[in-house]
């Protein structure tokens, strides 16, 4: 017996029901499910009610009685339109809550994790779990919940009535009664399995959505438009069938509890019939027995509905909750300085790095030291990790401890934040939100008062005057991923908003790419002037734009081969001399070319 309480209440501690609404939300509940019993109870009375009018005119016909029956009725239907309102305010009302508390703490967790996430799940993926998945769990805690109260409430009340009534006509309904649960139990099998079904769908569906209208410019310059369209064409089609396949046990469930019901009623009318022809009941008895038998068919049918949307709500919810047990590969320690003003100085230490503890290391043995304002290049063929080690440094990439020092300090120990605040860092892939230019330079800076400096910053990374040249200006909002500007404008604006936080440590991880090398060179210059004392590191594979570096690094297969000033590693004749030498050649093959074709 203890146990099985104890498994109860385990059971009742996981239930959404509890976790997403009761143990937030008591006092709603409280409120909400008072009033609906007030209702309910309400409702009972009327059968009894009819009943005695009509045993009162089969006998003698007194107009006080039935006017003293009818004011009673008035009033008590405004009470009832009142606790309608309050049960509707508290349970649908509270749903919507639950559903604001829900979204908000699973988009706050995912903001936490790291990019071995967002490899694992797709985009679309998520984007059905943050809206459709949580929009199940909302209907099963708000109408579903107010539904399932609401029929329990009739299985307890209105059996023992009828039984009271007439407890002969009573055994002949409840005959057909237990074919009930049975069914429902047998069909929501098959509605968990389907709605299942249906929720990977959409998933997919989303994603293909989200990954063309991304990708819109590789789809059409590819001529795969058609293709892409038929693949979601097909993807809805079985979206539509698998929908289907779940309607027709959703729509089978409450005709079937209809039919039952009325079976039942007609037995009723013909056994009831009999009975108060022989005189065993009076014809208010069966009627208002009749009544209550057809008030009956609400709780049945609703039983099937409360338990396919508290299905569906548990299955989304196991959705959701797959999400909120992923953590981040980033562990966040508890005792971290909050107080930090570095200078720059940055030591790798002896870093050997994977992304999957499977495969071969990545990066072998790397160790640097950079003192503060010095500037620092690492270059090296593709793929030599050059990214992943500079991604390391605001720990995109998890680090462990005595990897990365900052000033001396053990990154690990520094909170995650006021590291970031400290470094200003270009990715490899342009990002830009369908925002203003203007905000997007600002995405990282709270308060809104630095819009000169903003500008400035633009000048110096010579995107100002495109910038300048747009209707908008500043205020133009950028398309998805800003396929309003160029490649280059791009790459120049996100260079900017690193800038813009005005950061101690500024690192370009070959954000320049898509300008020409000219460019790219005055841009480092420009950098170099205006953030004279700061650390800078740039990853880059123009090495001429580099050639004064205090320190260039060359990497090759995940390990240091060769550092020093650009004199000392021309000396060495190796991989950067034959690297430098390549990149010098295209440039001027490039240079060329432009030329011939301007002429
Ligand atoms: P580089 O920037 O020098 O071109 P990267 O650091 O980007 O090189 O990549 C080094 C290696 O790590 C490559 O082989 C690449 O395939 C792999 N790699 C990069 N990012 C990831 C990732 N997020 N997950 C798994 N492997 C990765
Ligand atoms: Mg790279």
């Amino acid at each position: 017996m203890n146990m099985l309480f104890g498994k109860l209440k385990r059971f009742w501690g996981k239930s959404i029901i509890y976790r997403v609404f009761i143990k937030k939300y008591k006092r709603y509940f409280i409120i909400g499910t008072l009033s609906l019993i007030a209702v309910d109870i309400v409702n009972i009375f009327p059968p009894l009610l009819i009943k005695r009018v009509i045993d009162i005119l089969a006998k003698d016909v007194s107009l006080t009685n039935i006017a003293a029956i009818s004011g009673l009725y008035i009033l008590v239907s405004f009470f009832q339109g009142a606790c309608r309102y309050l049960w509707r305010m508290n349970f649908i009302g509270t749903s919507f809550r639950c559903d604001y508390d829900l979204r908000m703490s699973f988009f706050g967790h995912i903001e936490t994790l790291s990019q071995k996430f967002f490899q694992k799940y797709k985009t679309g993926d998520l984007m059905s779990r943050t809206t459709n998945d949580i929009g199940a769990v909302r209907m099963a805690v708000g109408p579903g919940l107010l539904i399932g109260l609401d029929a329990m409430f009739y299985f307890f009340v209105i059996p023992p009535i009828i039984i009271y009534l007439s407890p002969k006509l009573s055994l002949y309904t409840f005959l057909l009664m237990p074919l009930m649960p049975f069914i429902a139990y047998k069909v929501k099998a098959v509605i968990d399995k389907r709605f299942h079904d249906v929720q990977e769908q959409f998933s997919r569906i989303s994603e293909k959505v989200q990954e063309n209208a991304s990708g819109i410019r590789i789809v059409k310059s590819f001529n795969m438009s058609h293709q892409e369209e038929r693949i979601l064409r097909s993807q809805c089609n079985d979206f539509m069938k698998k929908n289907l396949k779940l309607a027709i046990p959703q729509a089978l469930i409450g005709p079937a509890f209809e039919y039952i019901t009325y079976t039942g009623i007609v037995i009723l009318l013909f056994m009831g019939g009999k009975m108060v022809v022989e005189g065993v009941i009076t014809l208010g008895t069966l009627v208002a027995f009749q009544r209550y038998i057809s008030m009956m068919v609400w709780p049945m049918t609703a039983v099937g509905w409360c338990l396919s949307l508290l299905q569906r709500g548990s299955a989304s919810m196991k959705r959701i909750d797959e999400v909120m047990d992923e953590r981040s590969a980033i562990v966040l320690k508890d005792n971290i300085s909050q107080n930090f003003t570095p200078h720059g100085d940055i030591e790798f230490r002896d870093i050997n790095f994977r992304y999957d503890s499977q495969k071969e290391w990545l990066l072998k043995g790397i160790n640097l030291k950079i003192t503060a304002g010095q500037r620092v290049a690492i270059v090296g063929p593709i793929g030599s990790g050059k990214s992943t080690l500079v991604n390391m440094i605001p720990r995109i990439n998890p680090v462990n401890d005595q990897n990365i020092f900052i000033d001396g300090v053990n990154i690990n120990t520094i909170d995650i934040k006021l590291l970031r605040k400290h470094i200003g860092f270009v990715p490899q892939d342009t990002f830009l939100f369908s925002e203003k230019i203007a905000d997007n330079l600002l995405f990282g800076i709270e308060t809104q008062d630095n819009r000169n400096n903003v500008q400035e910053l633009a000048r110096m990374v010579g995107v100002d005057a495109e910038i300048q040249e747009l209707s908008g200006r500043y205020e133009s909002y950028l398309g998805e991923r800003g396929v309003n500007l160029s490649g280059g404008q791009k790459q120049r604006i996100t260079i900017a908003r690193a800038l813009a936080i005005n950061p101690t440590v500024i690192i370009l991880d070959d954000c320049l790419s898509a300008v020409d090398a000219r460019v790219e060179e005055t841009i480092i210059k420009n950098i170099l002037k205006k953030f004279q004392n700061k650390t800078l590191l740039v990853v880059t594979h123009r090495l001429p734009a580099v050639r004064d570096f205090d320190m260039i690094v060359v990497m090759k297969d995940g390990m240091i081969v060769e550092r020093g000033t650009h004199e000392q590693l021309v000396k060495l004749n190796g991989l950067y001399t034959s690297l430098y030498t390549k990149e010098v050649l295209e440039e001027r093959l490039g240079q060329e070319r432009g030329q011939k074709l301007e002429a």
